[in-house]
């Protein structure tokens, strides 16, 4: 059977369809100790990211504030948040909401997490007095898996193929 014939419009990118999780360990860039990230998508058009994010140490990882919309699903292990009740378990789904500041810890008993996040526009990074330590967005995200790759063998374009 033939493949239906698709038309595209000039200037369309092309989709892709891509292991999220590829037995080869370079492509989880190096975020903070034990802490990876595996870019999937992104995205300057619109200012965001899509990726999973991979943890295997227990504590505290970071305080940070969204400026926009966050949605995230648990793959693997559980995490919270300090400052809400509930647990990320294995297959939640997470919505953060703009404006939302909260503290990422991965409990104990949990050796790996694994959650893919689309984040859009930036993650403002604070201590506890909320004072401003650190600033990511798609492009300083886009900088770091170039200089990653560059020097784990897969070369500074393998990102290109998420970039949007
Ligand atoms: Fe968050």
């Amino acid at each position: 059977m033939s493949a239906t014939p698709v038309v595209v419009a000039a200037g369309v990118v092309p989709e892709i369809a891509v292991s999220a999780l590829p037995d080869d360990e370079r492509v989880w860039v190096p975020q903070a100790k034990d802490v990876w990230f595996r870019p999937l998508l992104l995205n300057t058009v619109t200012g965001g990211w899509c990726n999973l994010l991979r943890v295997r140490k227990s504590g505290v990882l970071h305080r940070h504030r969204h400026p926009m919309i966050v949605v995230g699903y648990v793959i693997k292990g559980r995490w919270r948040y300090l400052e809400h009740d509930w647990v990320a378990e294995e297959g939640s789904l997470v919505y953060e909401p703009p404006g939302e500041i909260h503290t990422l810890v991965v409990p104990e008993d949990c050796a790996e997490m694994i959650t893919f996040f689309n984040i859009a526009g930036a993650m403002i990074y604070l201590d506890d007095t909320g004072r401003q330590t650190g600033y990511e967005d798609v492009f300083t995200k886009i900088d770091m898996c170039r200089a990653y790759y560059a020097g784990a063998g897969l070369g500074a374009d393998y990102v290109d193929q998420f970039i949007r």
